[in-house]
């Protein structure tokens, strides 16, 4: 099946309409017409070469929301017309320690991506920003009722990425979270952990966006280009998500966690981080990471958000925006999540 797409050619080139070749459907595929595909930084990332060589031409997109078009003989769990999503993830071994425990993502064979991946065919994948895709259907999510369909899209990726932190480090009433950086995973975090019960404090670079942040559920909101943000703050928090896509100050951050505090790093910046031992040591402080997240918690976290009301903010735009969107997501200049209607890619 010959489909339409926006592709990137080669690294650090604009994207452009093409076609591409999506299988026949397996017994255990789920043929999926696409409305709405999200812009993730990381496809940002990936199709400029941040994170090395890629198999151009890439088809980005791992924040996918459609209906269902077909089914395979042996698929029970999804049905024609239903609204389903698909992630980061398109298929993993499924048999060993961490696919059976939930963390497919952490698969000892390596997880398939969504794009820019090799599926076990040999074939590789290619993403959401096109009208149709073919996924296993084990790694198929439902989209519950009572989302939107472009508010659901970036909860595939930005919700998922900070939901399982946050539930890992226990966001929870009693607990202090802070957020740093106001992007499409950050204005997750913040309705999440708000959700969770957690207190909540936003650290942006600027004050720019503390009403949107307030609005998202934040209970505070500190500009870190304020160098007394960091004394005012130091030793607060009990957990830190950073969702910042460029390097940080880690040793800055870590002085901000309390005793037995975690900072988790989920933006995922090309150039290696360094730290100071001493900022972990003088308060027993761990410094953390996080991929994504496995598929029940996936599915855990979208209903989580059909019955807190949680969605993402999104600009839906059209296909021939795409490259705009990319210029506008690295300069910040995002409010919170740009998602495309790929009924525009004709
Ligand atoms: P995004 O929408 O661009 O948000 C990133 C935010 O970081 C920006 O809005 C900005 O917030 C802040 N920021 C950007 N540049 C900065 C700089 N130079 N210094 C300080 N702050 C800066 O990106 P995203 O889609 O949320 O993704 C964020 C990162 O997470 C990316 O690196 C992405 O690849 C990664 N990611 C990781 C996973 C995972 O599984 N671990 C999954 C998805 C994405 P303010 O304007 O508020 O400061
Ligand atoms: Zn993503």
């Amino acid at each position: 099946m010959r489909v339409n797409a926006y592709a990137a050619p080669a690294a650090g080139q604009p994207l452009a309409p093409t076609t591409i070749e999506r299988r026949e459907v397996g017994p255990n595929d789920v043929l999926i017409e696409v409305q709405y595909a999200g812009i993730c930084h990381s496809d940002i990332h990936t199709v400029n070469g941040d994170w090395g060589p890629q198999p151009f031409p890439v088809v980005p997109g791992h924040e996918i929301v459609g209906s269902v078009a077909a089914v395979g003989t042996d698929v029970t769990r999804h049905r024609v017309g239903d609204r389903v999503g698909v992630g980061c993830m398109v298929n993993s071994c499924g048999q060993c320690t961490n696919c059976r425990s939930g963390d497919e993502q952490y698969c000892t064979e390596g997880m398939v991506s969504t794009y820019a991946g090799t599926d076990r065919d040999g074939t590789t994948t290619q993403g959401g920003y096109s009208t149709h895709v073919v996924v296993d259907a084990d790694y198929v999510l439902t989209v519950p009722d009572g989302i939107e369909a472009p508010a659901a899209a970036p909860l595939l990726c930005a919700g998922i990425t900070t939901y399982a932190p946050l539930r890992r480090w226990g966001a929870a009433p009693g607990k202090k979270v802070a957020v740093v950086g106001l992007g499409g995973l950050g204005h997750m975090a913040v309705q999440l952990a708000h959700a969770l019960g957690a207190d909540v404090t936003v650290l942006s670079q600027s004050l720019k966006k503390q009403e949107d942040g307030l609005r998202l559920g934040a209970d505070a909101y500190y500009a870190t280009s304020d160098p007394g943000t960091f004394e005012q703050l130091a030793g607060r928090f009990d957990l830190i998500v950073n969702t910042v896509s460029a390097s940080i100050d880690v040793d800055a951050y870590l002085g901000l966690l309390a005793v037995d505090g975690t900072l988790v790093n989920v933006g995922a910046p090309p150039e290696p981080l360094s730290l100071n031992v001493f900022s972990l040591i003088g308060a027993r402080r761990s410094f953390a990471g996080s991929m994504i997240g496995g598929i029940a918690l996936t599915q855990e976290m979208l209903d989580f958000c059909a019955e807190h009301g949680i969605g993402a903010e999104v600009e839906v735009i059209a296909a021939d925006q795409v490259n705009e969107a990319y210029q506008r997501v690295l300069a910040s200049d995002v409010r919170y999540r740009f998602v495309i209607d790929t009924s525009t890619l004709t």
